[in-house]
């Protein structure tokens, strides 16, 4: 398949099926902001709902916030936001890395750094680019005070370090998670909602003992760890690589960076989540900037340390994305969304072989209510079989059940994989067990 042809293949189901639609279409749109339809918003759940079994649920060293969008200006000049985005920046047009636009050292080795792969750089016009996009509170005009829609959420988890160690007590290694919008004023949105300026992110801020080495092995871990998650869920493994920071492109306070990318049909591996080790920076600068002491205090040696920090830092949007590209499967004269059963929006379609036929109506629906409690059900009970099974295949619903003349004598229905195609009887009481072990197996 033609890989620009898949892209716009992917936009268009997206829009058709209810996944993905452009924010404000009726007024023309507003771009690199993007709605979530009733598919999208289940898809997008389940991602979320996996990401938190994976990082709190199912451990002991991980506790979740959910902190503001809006914060103190302060953070950001800490966090090094505001300095660093207030100088004129140029921008690469191809890998959208921006650098201050009188840094022509750095400037002239990232063009070069490009050339060895055979690529030509462009830059944007240098400009006063402030990422950070910015809010104003307070009611009385002239009065109002200027805040900031936060560009990351990793800086709410540092902030409330002192109220996790006050309320929780717990002992390093741990760590905390979250998931939540973060905005940026992105130069040039793009690739449908790949580079958008309001989006998802699902972060974990792992706090370490400050040592060199054994922080390191933190860092290996949670990149196997991150990297098996998508891989679980579904992505193909050929489709994700590791890739290390090459030294220009590591902060200064970084002790290593890795990104897990994925290879879309829109100029191949693209950053899907980072794994970064940021050493203290963020608790020392939140320390620094609050007047606050972030340390923890250490009973074994009855000190106080700065944590290192490895941070896990993933796109949810990008992530709803890379799954529908990956998913996205033709099969002779049907499409369909090989989904994972865990993240496809509907696990289960029912439908009465005949609409006309009330016997066969009301018993479907029967099946329909009951299972729908448990488990995210469809109805459809236009047009024929063949048309049902292909309009739920096209939006990655796992099975199908149908209720015939047979089951009214059996008490028994047709259930059909998405996959296969494969259809065997199940009996009606047999269902939800059938399916509990079969979606979260
Ligand atoms: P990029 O280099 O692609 O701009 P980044 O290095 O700025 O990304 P981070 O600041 O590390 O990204 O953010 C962590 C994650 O948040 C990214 O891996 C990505 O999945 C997601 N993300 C960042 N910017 C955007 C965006 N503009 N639109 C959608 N997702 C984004």
């Amino acid at each position: 398949m033609n890989q620009n042809n898949l892209m716009e293949k992917i936009i268009s189901l997206a829009k058709r099926r209810g996944f993905i639609f452009q924010s404000s279409e009726i007024y023309g749109g507003l771009a690199g902001v993007w709605d979530y339809g009733p598919l999208g918003v289940e898809l997008k759940n389940n991602i979320k709902r996996e990401f938190w079994k994976a990082m709190v649920l199912s451990r002991e060293d991980v506790f979740g916030i959910d902190a503001g969008i809006l914060m103190h200006p302060r953070v950001w000049e800490a966090s090094g936001h505001i300095e660093f985005f207030n100088d004129p920046l140029v921008e690469c047009k191809i890998c959208h890395q921006r650098f201050r636009a009188d840094n022509k050292d750095l400037i002239l080795e990232h063009e070069n750094w490009h050339k060895e792969k055979n690529e030509k750089v462009s830059w944007t016009e240098p400009r006063n680019f402030n990422l950070l996009v910015e809010a104003y509170l307070g009611t009385v005009e002239g009065e109002k005070s200027k805040v900031y829609l936060r560009g990351e959420i990793t800086q709410g988890v540092h902030v409330n370090f002192k109220n996790i160690l006050n309320t929780l007590s717990p002992k390093l290694p741990f760590g905390i998670a979250q998931v939540g919008k973060a905005f940026r004023n992105e130069i040039s949105p793009g690739n449908f909602t790949f580079r958008s300026r309001e989006f998802e992110q699902m972060e974990l801020q792992y706090y370490v003992y400050p040592d060199d080495e054994k922080s390191m092995e933190y860092l290996e871990y949670w990149k196997n760890e991150r990297l098996n998650w998508y891989i679980s869920l579904g992505l193909k493994k050929e489709n994700l690589r590791l890739r290390e920071h090459s030294k220009d492109e590591l902060a200064h306070y970084a002790k290593g960076a890795w990104d897990i990318e994925y290879n879309t049909p829109f100029g191949g591996f693209k950053e899907l989540e980072g794994i970064h080790h940021r050493g203290n920076w963020d608790l020392k600068r939140h320390s620094e900037y609050s007047g606050e002491d972030l340390s923890y205090f250490d009973l074994n040696t009855n000190k106080k340390i700065i944590p290192y920090v490895i941070e896990t830092s993933g796109g949810v949007d990008r992530a709803v994305l890379f799954f529908l590209i990956d998913a996205y499967f033709e099969d002779k004269d049907r499409v369909v969304l090989k989904l994972h059963p865990k993240l496809a929006p509907y696990k289960i379609a029912v439908f009465p072989l005949l609409a006309n036929k009330p016997e066969l109506v009301n018993l479907a629906y029967k099946i329909y209510k009951d299972l729908k409690p448990h488990f995210m059900t469809a109805w459809d009970d236009r047009g024929n079989i063949g048309k049902r099974y292909y309009s739920q295949d096209e939006i990655g619903t796992p099975y199908c059940i149908t209720v015939d003349f047979d089951s009214l004598k059996n008490q028994d229905v047709t259930v059909r994989d998405r996959d296969t195609t494969a259809q065997i009887r199940v009996p009606i009481d047999k269902l939800k067990a059938y399916f509990e072990e079969k979606i979260n197996q």
